[in-house]
């Protein structure tokens, strides 16, 4: 069993550069935990903190109920797979997966069973005898993978461990580490910059940026109820719309100069009661929240008229791009419907699921 917390952790390097900022979560035993954001965002940071290979500059990290900032990596029962793997180029798949184990001089039957398990579930039982340099990309990352989990550790630290595979290889090792983890029920805490990787592993997210956690939710959550503007953005491709409004004292939006009525919005009341109306707002709408249809099939509408500027086929789905606002707009639609350059359109909105910001704070308001 292993639980985890981090209270009020701080990183600040020697340089003066501080990289995380009080930063607190509770993990529970089991839990497949994503930290995701930017490149610089500290989620690095953050996970080295944990496997005790930086020091942490104030708060605690607390594993299993014991205060271990001063605790040596070795002695904190973690195993972490990095991005370049670092597996042993002179030694064969067997004795990379040994090697930790033969290091700690455990007894030569334990550590042939514990290699013959990891093997038989990252299926490289064919490849025992092989160099690392003689496999494929995917394989010498189930290798890591398989040196991490003969130890059996309390926590697995993954280190954006999918990033040098390609796109098709990163989806399937994305199911495979889905399921090793159900099968292992073990604590995972998987750093990656890729909002897809973060919402199709996670049981929750954590979003950061600039050092700072910005959410930490469950992946269905994280996208429809994000806590903030950078959330909104950050998570969902095509990113989230976002326009400047302004909501008119009667309580009608305005984006341009079409008005879109929101009294059924779940947010009405509160926007009324925070004193928004007459404002200047923040509003997002996800690509796939507007309706589109060709101009001369409208007979009337109080939607925006523009012109379709792209359109890319995705399989069932296809983007529409278009100006709104002054702003490239893009919209996901059914891919039955066919539009080409120079189509003059009306795209309407789904207004039960427009999102509204605080045009200060980019907080989200919601009822
Ligand atoms: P991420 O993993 O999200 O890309 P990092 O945790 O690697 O981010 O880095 C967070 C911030 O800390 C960045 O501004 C980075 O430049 C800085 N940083 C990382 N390592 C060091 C270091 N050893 N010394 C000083 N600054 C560092």
């Amino acid at each position: 069993m292993a639980t985890m917390s981090l209270k009020n952790v701080n990183k600040i390097y020697i340089n003066g550069v501080q990289a995380v900022f009080d930063f607190s979560i509770d993990i529970k035993h089991g839990e497949f935990i994503v930290l995701v954001g930017p490149s610089g965002c500290g989620k690095s940071t953050t996970l080295r903190m944990i496997a005790g290979l930086e020091e942490i500059s104030s708060g605690e990290l607390i594993i299993d109920d014991e205060v271990v900032n001063n605790r040596a990596p070795k002695e904190r029962d973690i195993a972490m797979v990095f991005q370049n793997y670092a597996l042993y180029a002179h030694m064969s798949v067997y004795h990379n997966m040994a090697f930790s184990l033969t290091l700690r001089k455990e007894n030569s039957d334990h550590i042939h069973e514990r290699v013959m398990w990891a093997a038989n579930i990252l299926g490289l039982i064919p490849y025992l005898n092989r160099k690392p340099k003689e496999l494929s990309g995917g394989q010498r990352q189930r290798v890591a993978l398989g040196r991490a989990i003969v130890r059996d550790p309390k926590v697995f630290l993954l280190d954006e461990p999918l990033s040098n595979l390609d796109a098709k290889l990163r989806g399937v090792m994305r199911k495979e580490l889905k399921e090793l983890h159900h099968r292992l029920g073990s604590t995972m805490i998987y750093v990656t910059h890729d909002q897809i990787e973060a919402l199709t592993l996670a049981d929750r997210v954590v979003v950061m940026k600039d050092g700072y956690i910005q959410q930490i939710a469950k992946p269905v959550d994280l996208y429809q109820r994000p806590n903030n503007l950078f959330v909104a953005n950050f998570i969902g491709t095509p990113p989230m719309n976002v326009f400047g409004a302004k909501l008119s004292e009667a309580g009608d939006l305005l984006i341009d100069d079409v008005l879109i009525d929101i009294k059924q919005h779940p947010s009405y009341q509160n926007l009324k009661g925070k004193g928004y109306f007459g404002k200047q707002l923040t509003v997002g709408i996800r690509p796939e929240n507007f309706t589109i249809s060709m101009k001369c099939d409208k007979s009337e509408s109080n939607g925006f008229v523009t012109t379709v500027q792209l359109y890319e086929l995705l399989g069932s789905e296809a983007l529409v791009h278009v100006k709104i606002s002054n702003k490239n707009v893009i919209l996901k639609i059914n891919a039955r419907q066919v539009f080409h350059p120079g189509d003059e359109v009306v795209v309407e909105v789904d207004t039960k699921h427009i999102y509204f910001f605080d045009l200060e704070t980019g907080l989200s308001i919601y009822e």
